[in-house]
């Protein structure tokens, strides 16, 4: 119990086995909440950061598109101004073809200029000043520009371009005559090379992409390049399908319909222009140093568990040891209590305990002014008895007579008690002299009736004499005295005979 104590302070060890298991819960479930939150805001971090990089990137293509465009718009504009408002002779066509040569010379990203005539055919380049006898009457933005009037400038898909069969991306505007009638197209290649080699520049992980596209979703440039950009059109991709249509910038998680590789990506329509940048980079690489981390976290709260839960496991143990031994304490104090308050041979309370329970019931006697009995009781001749069938038997004899005791104590608060040697006691708490009395006699006959054979008593069987008193008698002041005068009254049954109850009152019942 001590140690019990010593241990848990005011809690029982099974509120603290609770206690325990609770608590090492409890910490692992923080534990593991806490490194939740922290990768949780990790991840977030990093996809906030990636947003930032690939909107920068963004920004710089957009730009360099823009700067390249209006730069080709200008020259077409300067081109399309002197075709519309010159004639232009065999001589001028060389000079023109120059001038173009430095443009094309003096611009980033413009690979070539050409002019063509209402029919398609070939007026001047800026790669030759002579003349070159082809025609483009077949090249879409001729068609549309032959179909559509207005100056603005036109951006057509990309296409293999006929004097240097390199991928080119085609800027383009009409001219007229005078009155509005088509008189041909000045055009700009532009190579996607160009946009190509910028985007390389560009900080993007390996499976990061970089791209631009026409508003209908032709791509003109991409990195990484792929063989059919020609040809692929990613208007279907959730990028144009979810997002485009709801703003002209902005940022998405989303898986590119090209490749299948999951990105985040920055998008932005250039203003101005029909064309749409965007860049991506893959969350593999945004999240790759982040899956490391959550392996490390992982892998260290794992081991603190581990750690916890064993710690715990063993406190737990020693616990249920305790337990154990707490209650192997319980029940060996029980056994001991019960040894020293009761008599080994018949079984019966011993005199320690009848002293107890005197000391109690007298105390509570004077208290309440109940009246307390007392039977003192002594086997008749048993000193001849053990002479007689000697002490096993005489043993034997003092546990039979116990039983008989025991079996006319009726009422719970009574005891009957072995006083010593073949002597015994009941004690009769809330009994007048009267009921002890009777009491006593019962037991009297019961033994004489039970006629358990003593050939050394003159009677031939085994008797007992009795004497009987009670709180309320004179002389009777503290408990000591009713055990006195029981046994005074007990010497008086065995002068007058023997196998008889003396009280004090008889000589009064008896006359
Ligand atoms: P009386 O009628 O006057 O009481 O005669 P008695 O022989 O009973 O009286 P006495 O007190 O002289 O003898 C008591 C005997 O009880 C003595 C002892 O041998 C016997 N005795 C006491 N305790 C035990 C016991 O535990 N076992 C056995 N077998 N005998 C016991
Ligand atoms: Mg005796
Ligand atoms: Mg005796």
């Amino acid at each position: 119990m001590k140690t019990i104590t010593l241990v848990s302070g005011r809690l029982t060890p099974k509120a603290l086995s609770v206690g325990l298991v609770a608590f090492i819960f409890l910490v692992c479930v923080m534990l593991v909440s806490a490194i939740a939150w922290q990768l949780k805001q990790s991840a977030d971090e990093r996809l906030t950061n990636a947003k930032i990089a690939v909107r920068n990137i963004v920004r710089a293509s957009e730009q360099q598109a823009q700067d390249t465009l209006r730069q080709a718009e200008s020259i077409l504009s300067n081109l399309a101004e002197r075709v519309e408002n010159d004639k232009l002779s065999n001589e001028q066509r060389v000079r023109l073809s120059n001038v173009m040569a430095n443009n094309v010379e003096a611009t980033d990203g413009i690979q070539g200029l050409f002019i063509y005539d209402e029919n398609g055919d070939w007026v001047v380049n800026s790669f030759s000043s002579e003349t070159v006898a082809k025609n483009n009457s077949d090249r879409s933005y001729f068609i549309y520009h032959r179909n559509h009037p207005g100056t603005a400038i036109h951006i057509g898909e990309v296409i293999f371009s006929r004097t240097t069969g390199d991928m080119i991306i085609p800027v383009s505007r009409r001219t007229q005559y005078p009155d509005g009638r088509f008189s041909g197209v000045v055009l700009a290649t532009l190579p996607v090379a160009y946009f190509q080699s910028f985007f390389e520049r560009l900080d993007v992980d390996k499976q990061g992409v970089i791209l631009l596209a026409l508003n209908n979703g032709n791509l003109l440039a991409r990195r990484p390049m792929i063989d059919a950009l020609m040809t692929t059109n990613i208007a279907k991709g959730e990028l144009f399908s979810r997002y485009l249509i709801h703003s002209d910038e902005g940022t998405a998680t989303l898986t590119s319909v090209v490749d299948g590789i999951e990105r985040v990506y920055a998008y932005s329509r250039i203003r101005g222009l029909p064309i749409v940048a965007a860049a991506g980079l893959s969350l593999d690489s945004v999240f790759a140093t982040w899956w490391t981390y959550v392996y490390h976290a992982s892998v260290m709260v794992g081991l603190i568990i581990l750690v916890l839960t064993s710690l715990g496991f063993l406190f737990y143990r020693q616990i249920q040891r305790l337990l154990v031994a707490e209650e192997e304490l319980r029940l060996a104090h029980r056994d001991l209590e019960h040894i020293a308050k009761t008599d080994s041979l018949t079984g019966l309370p011993n005199r320690r305990c009848f002293d107890v329970r005197l000391a109690h019931e007298w105390s509570r006697a004077c208290r309440t002014g109940n009246s307390v009995a007392l039977i003192v009781i002594d086997i008749d001749w048993f000193k001849q008895y053990n002479d007689h069938y000697g002490h096993v038997l005489g043993d034997e004899c003092l546990r039979h007579i116990a039983e008989l005791l025991n079996k006319n104590i009726n009422r719970p608060a009574d005891l009957a008690a072995r006083y010593g040697g073949e002597e015994f006691v009941i004690l009769l708490p809330e009994t007048e002299l009267a009921g002890a009395l009777k009491i006593a006699e019962e037991v009297r006959s019961t033994i004489e009736a039970a006629k358990i054979e003593h050939r050394g008593s003159t009677a031939g069987i085994v008797t007992i004499s009795a004497g009987v008193a009670s709180n309320h008698q004179d002389g009777v002041i503290v408990s000591t005295d009713l055990v006195e005068k029981a046994d005074s009254l007990l010497y008086r049954a065995k002068k007058r005979g023997r196998n008889r109850v003396e009280h004090q009152a008889r000589e009064v019942l008896e006359t």
